[in-house]
Formats: C-alpha cells, sequence, structure tokens
C-alpha cells in the first residue's frame, strides 16, 4: 500500500492564487492566518493524516466495523486515531468561536479536510457529519439545545449523524413515516431510519442523532417534517450523562466499499420511544436538516477530490516502478514513458486539480457570505447555492473516472485488491449515490437555481467568466486551449437559454447541465491558474518547476475536459424526446 502525502504545494497555490486567500482574510478580519500560521496549520494535518489516518485506511477496509451485544465496535484503531484527531482540536477548526470553535475560514478547514478525506475516508466521514450536524444545530436549535450540545460537538467530543432515510424514503423524503410524539418538554420518537453513517460507535462517549419525523398533526408532504436532537445517552441538566437512550443501531449493511465506516439500521422507540428535542420550528424540519445537507454535500463533493487525488498518487508510483515494454535502443522502460500511460496519469493530475479549484472557490463563498456588506450578501449565497450541485454532482461522478482510470494504470494488478487501487475505486462509488443521488442534484441545479431564478445565479457566474477570460495573460502555446474554453463558455450560454426556453425538459436535461457547468467551471479556474503561473514564472525565487507543470496541466485540461462542454450542449439541444419515446415495455 503506498503512503499518502498532501500535495501541500497546489493546495497552497489554489489557496492563494484561485480562491484569494489573502485577501479574504482581510475581509474576515483574520490577518493573522497570513503570516504562516496557515501554513503551519496545513503543515500539522498533512502530519495527522499521512502518519495516523493513511495508515488506518486499508485496515478499514479489511476489518470493517462489526455490531456485537453493547452496539458497534468500529475498526481497530479507529478510537485511539479519533482520540488523537480530538485531542488536537482537528474538529473545531470551522467551530463558531462562541461555542469553542475556533473560527477559521470555510476555505482553509476545506483544504484541511481534503487531507483527512484523502487519508482515510471512511474514518472521515465521521466529522464530516458531525461538522454538518453543528451547522443546522448552531443555525435552527434553540439556545438551550445549543448550550448543552454544540461545544461537545464542535470540539469532537460527541459526534453526530444525518437520519433522513426510511426503507419507503430515500430521494423522496415526503414519503417519511417515523413520528414524534410530544411529551412535557420534549418528544418521543418512533420508527427506522435505514443506511445511517457512523450511527453507533465506541470512540466518543455520546452521539447526537438528528433525526427528522413527523408530529401527530403534520401536513402531508415535505412541509411535514420536523427535525429532532436525539442523544444516544440523555444529557443531564448539568451536563452530565444521563441513561442511555431508547435509540440504537439494529445492524450493519455489508457494502462495496468505506467498510471502516459503519453504516446502521437505527431503530428508535423499541421501548416506547427514543426521547428528542426539536430544533427549529415544527413542520420545518427539511429546512433545517437542508443546512446540514448542503454542508455535506459539498463535504461528499471534496471527498471526489480527495479520493481522486489519493488515487492518482497510487497509480503514479505504480507507474514508476512497473518495467514493462522496450525502447528503441532495447532498454526496458517503466510504464510512466508509454504516451498512453501518460494520457492517464495527466487526466488523473488535471482532473484533480481542477476539482481542488472548484472546491476550495465553492467553500470559500460562504467565507465571503460572511464577510459581505448587507447589500452583497443575496449575490454570495446565490452563488453558494448554485456551487453546491456542482460540486457534489460534478466532482463525484468525475471521481468515478479518475479512481477507474486508477485501477486501469495498474493493469491487472488493478484489479487485484493487494495493491489497494481497487480499493479507491469501489469506495468512491458511495460519493454520487448519498447525500442526494447525482439525478437529484441535477434537478436541484435546472429547478432551484435555474428555472426558479430565471437563470440569473447562472447567467452571472457565466458574465463573471467570460470577463475574467479577456483579462487572462496565457503563454502563447495556450491559444487553442484558451480558445476551447471561450467556445465553451458560449456553449453553456446557449445551454442556460435553453433552459429557459424548454422548461418542460427540465428534469430530463439537469445531469447534462450539471456536468456542463463542471467541466467549464473546472477550465475557467484552471486558466486563472495557468495566468497566476505564468505571472510568478518572471519572479526566480518562484518554483518554476511546479509553475510549469501547473501550465501543463492547465493545458492538458483545456485540451482534454473543455471540449466535454460541446458534447454536453449537444446533449441537451436533443432535448426529451428520445429520452422519454419508448413505452415501458419496449424496455
Ligand atoms: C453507504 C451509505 C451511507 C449513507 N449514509 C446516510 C446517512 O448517514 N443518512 C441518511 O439519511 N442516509 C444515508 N444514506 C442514504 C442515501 O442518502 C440514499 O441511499 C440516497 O439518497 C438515495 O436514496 P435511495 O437509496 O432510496 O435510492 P432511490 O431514491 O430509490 O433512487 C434510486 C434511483 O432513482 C433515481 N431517482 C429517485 N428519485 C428520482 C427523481 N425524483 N428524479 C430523478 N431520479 C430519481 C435516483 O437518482 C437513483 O438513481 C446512505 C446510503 C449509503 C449507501
Amino acid at each position: 500500500m503506498s503512503e499518502y502525502f498532501f500535495p501541500d504545494q497546489d493546495a497552497k497555490f489554489v489557496l492563494q492564487q484561485v480562491v484569494g486567500f489573502s485577501d479574504l482574510c482581510n475581509q474576515l478580519d483574520q490577518n493573522d492566518l497570513n503570516s504562516g500560521l496557515t501554513d503551519a496549520i496545513l503543515e500539522e494535518a498533512a502530519k495527522l493524516g499521512h502518519e495516523v489516518l493513511a495508515p488506518l485506511n486499508q485496515i478499514g477496509d479489511r476489518q470493517g466495523a462489526q455490531l456485537g451485544a453493547s452496539g458497534v465496535q468500529e475498526t481497530a484503531g479507529f478510537s485511539e486515531a479519533y482520540q488523537q484527531f480530538m485531542e488536537s482540536g482537528w474538529p473545531s477548526l470551522a467551530g463558531d468561536p462562541e461555542y469553542g470553535g475556533q473560527g477559521l475560514p470555510r476555505a482553509l478547514s476545506t483544504a484541511v479536510m481534503e487531507i483527512w478525506q484523502s487519508a482515510n475516508m471512511a474514518f472521515s466521514l465521521c466529522p464530516l457529519l458531525t461538522q454538518g450536524a453543528v451547522e443546522a444545530v448552531t443555525e435552527h436549535a434553540s439556545d438551550e439545545l445549543k448550550a448543552i450540545y454544540l461545544e461537545k460537538m464542535i470540539s469532537g467530543e460527541w459526534t453526530a449523524t444525518m437520519n433522513l432515510t426510511e426503507p419507503d424514503a430515500g430521494s423522496d423524503l415526503a414519503a417519511i413515516k417515523a413520528k414524534a410524539i410530544p411529551q412535557g418538554d420534549h418528544y418521543r420518537i418512533t420508527g427506522q431510519k435505514i443506511f445511517i453513517t457512523w450511527g453507533d460507535h465506541q470512540m466518543t462517549d455520546n452521539i447526537v442523532h438528528l433525526v427528522l419525523a413527523r408530529l401527530p398533526d403534520a401536513p402531508e408532504g415535505v412541509k411535514g417534517i420536523s427535525l429532532f436532537v436525539v442523544p444516544k445517552f440523555l444529557v443531564n441538566s448539568d451536563g452530565s450523562l444521563g441513561e442511555l437512550n431508547d435509540a440504537k443501531a439494529v445492524s450493519l449493511e455489508h457494502k462495496l466499499g468505506i467498510h471502516g465506516s459503519p453504516t446502521c439500521v437505527m431503530s428508535y422507540g423499541d421501548q416506547g420511544g427514543a426521547v428528542g428535542y426539536l430544533v427549529g420550528e415544527p413542520h420545518t424540519g427539511l429546512a433545517c436538516m437542508f443546512t446540514m445537507m448542503n454542508d455535506a454535500r459539498q463535504g461528499v463533493g471534496l471527498q471526489g477530490l480527495a479520493i481522486s487525488e489519493r488515487a492518482y498518487q497510487h497509480a503514479l508510483q505504480y507507474a514508476k516502478d512497473r518495467i514493462q515494454g522496450t525502447q528503441r535502443d532495447g532498454s526496458r522502460v517503466a510504464i510512466i514513458q508509454h504516451p498512453d500511460v501518460r494520457r492517464m496519469l495527466m487526466m488523473m493530475k488535471s482532473g484533480s486539480e481542477a476539482m481542488r479549484t472548484l472546491a476550495y472557490v465553492a467553500a470559500s463563498e460562504a467565507d465571503r457570505l460572511k464577510a459581505a456588506a448587507p447589500q452583497n450578501k443575496a449575490h454570495h449565497q446565490a452563488r453558494l447555492d448554485l456551487y453546491t450541485p456542482i460540486v457534489k454532482g460534478w466532482i463525484t461522478e468525475f471521481a468515478q473516472e479518475l479512481t477507474s482510470l486508477g485501477v486501469q494504470i495498474h493493469g491487472g494488478m488493478g484489479f487485484i485488491e493487494e495493491t489497494g487501487a481497487a480499493q479507491f475505486y469501489r469506495d468512491a462509488r458511495i460519493l454520487p449515490i448519498y447525500e442526494g443521488t447525482t439525478g437529484i442534484q441535477g434537478l436541484d441545479l435546472v429547478g432551484r437555481k435555474g428555472v426558479s431564478d430565471k437563470g440569473a445565479g447562472m447567467l452571472a457566474l457565466l458574465d463573471q467568466i467570460r470577463d475574467e477570460l479577456v483579462t487572462l495573460q496565457l503563454p502563447d502555446n495556450m491559444q487553442a486551449a484558451y480558445e476551447l474554453m471561450v467556445q465553451a463558455e458560449q456553449d453553456a450560454r446557449g445551454a442556460v437559454a435553453w433552459l429557459l426556453s424548454h422548461k418542460e425538459d427540465a428534469s430530463s436535461i439537469g445531469v447534462n447541465l450539471m456536468m456542463l457547468f463542471g467541466y467549464l467551471c473546472g477550465g475557467w479556474l484552471m486558466l486563472r491558474s495557468a495566468a497566476a503561473a505564468h505571472a510568478l514564472r518572471a519572479d526566480s525565487t518562484q518554483d518554476i518547476s511546479f509553475l510549469d507543470a501547473k501550465l501543463v496541466s492547465a493545458r492538458f485540461y483545456c485540451e482534454h475536459f473543455v471540449p466535454r462542454v460541446a458534447a454536453h450542449w449537444q446533449t441537451i439541444k436533443a432535448g426529451s424526446e428520445a429520452i422519454l419515446a419508448l413505452d415501458e415495455a419496449q424496455f
């Protein structure tokens, strides 16, 4: 199993040159981060990722969590790793300082999170979900609930879960059946939730379940769902832990990947009802849960980047080591010498770099929203909302291709588990499914982020891309790459106009439009990277080799991936007819 190294040079480049991190810190009044502190944070995180979490990744795959009489027992070693993770203060990085958080910018905590997800995605799902739950509780819970739960969740002393899915309610949450009956100052929750990630474990003293359920007087559909905090152990008024709540994991799923992450069937109320506390107003639970889901959707997109990066590092090492084939002079060569292996490595490298630009830029929108003057907040909120399905949908779908290439570069050994390439491919497969499938992301994009605002958010993004493209100073050998991007921006404009004039076809074209925007944003931000690299080359103190590689990577991305924008545009234009023409019986 190869080791994992955080690509710190690229991450720092993206933060500084693409996100504009120094300026962002100024806006956030966090200038202390501009004096080497950011580098120190990333270096420390990388050390923990490399030394502690990454070595447990294959162990978790081989010895997944087990359900026993006293609940779920996670993979051996995970608990010690979690203690170290928590004691070093990593869970609280982006948390609200009022509740013990460090309040660091989301752009930085996202770069740090990339490390955890690359090193050990199954383990890192646990803090990912806790962070989302922290957001939901911070935004929607009463001060009383916040006082009891938030500090412990932010510090990582307690982890959290997201309980939406039921056997008959997956993508369609309107079908949720779990019940909540009022009883004094709390509610009694009954029902079954399935596929609950990290629903039980022994790494912390308590687990805070965020559960969607219906009140007795709830209207039908999504407007009748409420959100509850349901702790594994009840919490006494002095903060100490009380008795075990009526909520438990009753079985664990056997999965294709992420074996180190227990996926639980949770039963609430076998003994009369689990004690739960309402978050937000009655019947507004889905809106409250969306705070967590939007955070988690960006987090899952980041997982797509993280696992693609890890698969790339693994494949690169193999391509350098594996001797196969001969040169003209008869000497044997490593496979990295073959142009087609180079093509695959470049796809993995430039694809991962483009994912990183978009994931970090999207995360930084949350910071810009926070720092914005009141009159600018709506713009940043709209942009953040627009990025979310693209980050989740495009990156996780793209990760399927890149992790598959990682297997391909290994040849037959890629199909053999010992080499580890297969684990990344298997682990990546969940990403376009959980937190809303790709189909659901496509619907979100064309509906809430497209048709609803008459395309205003999309067109504002396209205007920004068009205006920035004309300002970019690029080397002469990138002219063709640049022209591909200019054409792609026009194609995207055509696709938005098509959507607005064919609203009845919106649900058929959603995924194509989402992928189109993903490849387009990747190209835009890779050209921004290229322009920055080109300018920095004039400074002889810079790492010229890194900057040259960045220019090549950006050029490769434009030549190999940006043409996919035109392909998606052609498919969008074809409309729904052939998609829907067959009668069900003809399938
Ligand atoms: C490992 C794992 C971990 C998970 N963790 C959690 C968790 O922690 N908490 C939690 O609550 N859930 C969790 N889930 C559940 C996950 O979010 C759901 O599986 C997912 O939302 C899809 O729901 P479903 O499985 O019921 O599929 P379905 O909704 O039945 O979808 C099946 C197919 O139909 C498509 N489809 C469905 N409806 C539509 C539509 N309206 N338009 C277009 N296409 C549609 C989907 O895109 C998909 O291709 C997890 C699942 C897994 C496998």
